[in-house]
């Protein structure tokens, strides 16, 4: 990228958002977020049980059409709990992607598994199905009850891809290899909400292809509950366990306290999900603002010979952060020298997995995609202007 093209950016942005320094997303509450709270305040109500919960659990299982929603404290807890109900346990491996946020990689630590690092498509920035089909076939074992590592005799529980920055990754062939393998689809779907793939059978919502997928309320997500997660599943009797585990696993009864597991206090509370059940009713208005952000990035992109990370064919992102690809190292390093200086948050996709040194001794396939573009790939501004807050107050 020349220079000139830096400088008419980084005006375009300006344009966009105004004069201010800015951050790549901010939280916005023009809804109903105050009135909501109040009520949860007034009831009395402001802890882990109350009526906002489970609203906010029945919103997101229909708006997904997931079914069965579990609300959990944040999204790397319900990954926690998602990967804990598949199965996952010591000695376990689960299959995942380098280029990810670390939320991911942590939460198979905490299930005590190791990751297995797949190389992503170019196209999408998520798990390539072909790179996940040809290193099952050249280091797993298909037997009765799953698929096992013939290498370090391990089972391949599961696997967790990722639809980065809420561009779908190609999930119904990943569902489809997973399905061949025995192995339990877990959508890392945190970024995703709002993000839509095209099948033979009808539009449908990231998250709903495996046995369970995860979603995150963290502030800086598309909508947001100040910290929060989901896990949505169609399996009712999942559904349960995760509840189960995730409100200490305590046996229901109505007076006396027993646990029959080591459980965990994941449950979200009452007022970050009132934020939420606000932030929800504002969803469509959001998506719709953010396509247009995008639409202004990708004229700007094409005008200028920039490549544009797009909509991978037959989806529909929710366009959370919008991303560019610079042609080399140097060229990103120094467009974000740039922006930055000029007071416009831009940054680098995150370091691999594979490269931190928690993870550096697990398995992968290469990675060679996932080198290419986490030495190109930068994300732009893309929260919701200022100018734009009334479509949102309506
Ligand atoms: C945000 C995020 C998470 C975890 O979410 P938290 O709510 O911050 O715990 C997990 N995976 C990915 C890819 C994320 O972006």
């Amino acid at each position: 990228m020349v220079n000139d093209t830096e400088h008419q950016l980084v005006s375009l942005i300006r344009d966009l958002y105004g004069p201010e320094s800015l951050p790549l997303h901010r939280p916005v509450f023009e809804g109903r977020e105050k009135q909501y709270l109040s009520e949860c305040i007034d009831s009395n109500f402001v802890s882990s049980i109350g009526a906002k919960v489970t609203e906010f659990e029945q919103r997101i299982g229909e708006y997904t059409g997931g079914r069965f929603a579990v609300a959990t404290v944040n999204g790397t807890a319900a990954l926690h709990i998602a990967l804990k109900v598949a199965g996952a346990k010591p000695g376990d491996e689960v299959i995942s992607q380098a280029l990810t946020f670390v939320a991911t990689c942590n939460a198979i630590s905490y299930a005590g598994a190791e990751p297995v690092f797949i190389d992503v498509d170019c196209g999408t920035l998520g798990m390539s199905p072909d790179a996940l089909q040809s290193w099952l076939n050249d280091n797993a074992e298909r037997r009765a009850e799953g698929a096992w590592n013939k290498n370090t005799g391990a089972r391949l529980v599961a696997c967790v891809p990722m639809h980065t920055f809420g561009l779908p990754c190609r999930i119904q062939q990943i569902a489809d290899v997973c399905a061949t393998w025995g192995i339990a689809l877990i959508e890392d779907a945190a970024e995703s909400l709002g993000s839509f793939v095209n099948t033979h059978s009808g539009w449908r919502h990231t998250g709903t292809f495996g046995e369970s997928a995860t979603y995150s309320f963290n502030g800086n997500k598309i909508i947001t509950t100040g910290g929060g997660g989901m896990i949505v599943t169609s399996d009712e009797h999942l559904s349960k366990s995760a509840k189960h585990l995730t409100t200490t696993a305590k046996v229901p009864h109505p007076y006396e306290f027993t646990h029959d597991q080591i459980g965990y206090n994941y449950r979200l509370p009452n007022l970050n999900a009132a934020l939420g059940c606000a932030q929800m009713e504002k969803l469509e208005v959001m998506l719709r603002i953010k396509s247009e952000i995008a639409n202004s990035y990708r004229q700007f992109c094409s005008e200028h010979k920039v490549h544009f990370v797009d909509a991978p064919a037959g989806t529909q992102p929710n366009f959370w952060l919008n991303a560019i690809q610079l042609e080399s190292r140097e060229q990103r390093d120094e467009f974000l020298k740039y922006t930055n200086a000029n007071g416009v948050m831009t940054r680098p996709i995150w370091r691999l997995m594979s490269s931190l040194e928690m993870f550096k001794h697990c398995q992968h396939d290469g990675l060679k995609n996932s080198h290419w573009l986490e030495e190109r790939v930068v994300n732009l501004p893309s929260s919701v202007p200022e100018s734009e807050f009334w479509r949102l107050r309506q």
